[in-house]
Parts: structure tokens; C-alpha cells; sequence
């Protein structure tokens, strides 16, 4: 029996729902999901690997100014754009992780690096763009990642003293995860983190077993929220361990894990891919930006719950 492809990928959770959300932006951030979907099936669909999906397709998001990765990434207290990213591959479990580069046009590509041309698993800072810059990694000017809009948040959150996890934020980290045709998964994770963050934060993005993991044995996961909850939960590494030692399915792991998350306080989502090639979402958000495509005929965008 030949094993089945699939992928998924998300564009962050959050409150917006069908009344809320403008319907030009509803038509834009769809065919945005779908042009990135589709970036990392026509690899998967060719006979590529799922490492090589999931990279594609988030590249595809962080170029992509709808939403909070790469270009769009939000902007810090101080007015920058601080990025996270991660990518790890579950044939061997090995990954690579970056946090706080401010010059790198695609921290997903950096934490590919980090991965397999490195020693480590996370480099941070200057220390991950000199790095960057050693192995050839495409830098920008900063400006290349500031949009009006997202500077208007900024400002709208300063103004009104609004708190990091305020309930109309919404989140708009990036993730992808995959299954390819010889059974591998694949998950990577990119974001500009909170708007208005301080300190050097860093969210569950880029930490291996809290928003990204990925393990043959179990499933590919790449989350979405508040990272602080996420990272107390280590969600990612949650939802594959009930699998895998507790028999959980796909969708009752991330199920169960996402209500421990909201029971602690925080929200968001996941996406999921197993490697029978099943895929599965869940979030306790109204809404999560979301879309999955697989070799048996799935074909699924959607943003608003039902
Ligand atoms: N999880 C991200 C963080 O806390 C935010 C997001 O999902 O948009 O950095």
C-alpha cells in the first residue's frame, strides 16, 4: 500500500469570527493559506520530504504580510521585530531553533540551518545571525518586516495599556506540519511573537516540545497562542507523548492538551499530522487561520470554528 502525503498549516488563533473579521480580509488570508499549502504539497506530491514541505510552506507564510512571521512579524515595546522559528524532523528527531533575529528574512530557513550545519539545537540573537550570515542565509534590513498595520497595533496597545494576552489580540504566528509518501512528519514554527513584548521574551514558538515537535513515532505538531501557557503545558511534546504512551488518537491528544491549556488560563490552537498521513486541528479559540491538503482528495481552508 502506498503511504499517503499530507499537510497542514496555520496562520495563528484567535478571536476573530465571521462577524468580525472584513470579508476582503477573510478572501486574502484564504488564498494566502492556500498558496502556502499548496508550496509544500506540489513538494510532498513529487515524491519530496516532509522537511522540505513544511520549510516551503512556512517561507511562503513569513513572506506573506497578513500574517505575525517575517514580513508582518509584530512589533516589540521598542518598536523592532524580534522573530523566533523553529523546524524539526521526526525521522531522527533532530531540529533546529532561532529566537530574537531581527536581520534574518526567513528564520525558518536559519533554523534549518541551526539544524544541519551546526552542532546545536537553538542559537539566539547576534550569535544566530552572525551564524546566519557565516552559512550564506539571506539577511534584510530591517524595514523590510515593518508594515502600517502592524505599527498601528502597537500604538492602539500602548495607548489603551492593553495587557500581552488581551482578549481581541489575536495571534498570528505561522506553522506547518507534514506526513510525506515514505511516512516521515515534519513540523516548523515562525513568529513575530506578542506585539508589544519586552525583555528579550521568547514565546513557545521556538522551543522544541512546547510549539513545535515532530517524532515518527507519534505526529507532527506546530502551535499557536499564548506561548506562555504552551510552554508551561509543553504542549507539543504533550500531544506526541499521549500518543504514544498512552494510545491516544490524533485528535483526542491534541484534544485533551489544548483543554489543559485552557484550563490554565490560555488559548490557541494546533495543528497535527500523524504519520499514517492523517491530519487534525484544535484550538479553543473562536478561530484559528487554517488549511490542509492530502493525497486521498482532502482539500480544507477555513478561519471561523464549524
Ligand atoms: N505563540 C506565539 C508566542 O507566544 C504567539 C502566536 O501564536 O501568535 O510567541
Amino acid at each position: 500500500m502506498t503511504q499517503q502525503w499530507s499537510i497542514a498549516v496555520h496562520g495563528g488563533a484567535g478571536t476573530m469570527t465571521a462577524a468580525t473579521l472584513a470579508p476582503a480580509l477573510v478572501v486574502a488570508a484564504e488564498a494566502a493559506l492556500a498558496l502556502a499549502l499548496e508550496a509544500g504539497a506540489a513538494i510532498l506530491r513529487r515524491g519530496g520530504s516532509a522537511l522540505d514541505a513544511v520549510e516551503a510552506s512556512v517561507v511562503s507564510l513569513e513572506d506573506e504580510p497578513l500574517f505575525n512571521a517575517g514580513r508582518g512579524a509584530v512589533f516589540t515595546y521598542h518598536g523592532t521585530n524580534e522573530l523566533d522559528a523553529a523546524i524539526m524532523d521526526g525521522r531522527g528527531r533532530t531540529a533546529g531553533a532561532v529566537a530574537g533575529v531581527a536581520h534574518t528574512r526567513n528564520p525558518v530557513r536559519l533554523a534549518r540551518a541551526v539544524m544541519e550545519r551546526s552542532p546545536h539545537v537553538m542559537l539566539s540573537g547576534a550569535g544566530a545571525e552572525e551564524f546566519a550570515r557565516e552559512h550564506g542565509v539571506e539577511q534584510v534590513d530591517p524595514d523590510w518586516f515593518a508594515t502600517p498595520e502592524r505599527w498601528r497595533q502597537l500604538q492602539e496597545l500602548k495607548a489603551r495599556k492593553l495587557g500581552w494576552f488581551d482578549a481581541d489580540l489575536k495571534y498570528g504566528t505561522v506553522g506547518a506540519v507534514a506526513c510525506d509518501g515514505a511516512g516521515h512528519v515534519a513540523a516548523a514554527t515562525s513568529t513575530g511573537g506578542l506585539t508589544g513584548k519586552r525583555w528579550g521574551r521568547i514565546g513557545d514558538s521556538p522551543l522544541i516540545g512546547a510549539g513545535t515537535y515532530a517524532d515518527d513515532r507519534a505526529c507532527a505538531v506546530s502551535a499557536t497562542g499564548a506561548g506562555e501557557y504552551f510552554i508551561r503545558e509543553a504542549v507539543a511534546h504533550e500531544i506526541a507523548a499521549r500518543m504514544r504512551l498512552a494510545g491516544f488518537s490524533l485528535q483526542d491528544a491534541a484534544d485533551a492538551v489544548i483543554a489543559e491549556v485552557g484550563a490554565l488560563g490560555g488559548d490557541g490552537g494546533v495543528i497535527l499530522a500523524a504519520p499514517g498521513g492523517q491530519t487534525a486541528f484544535a484550538f479553543n479559540t473562536p478561530g484559528m487561520y487554517r488549511a490542509r491538503v492530502d493525497a486521498a482528495g482532502l482539500h480544507e481552508v477555513a478561519i471561523f470554528r464549524g
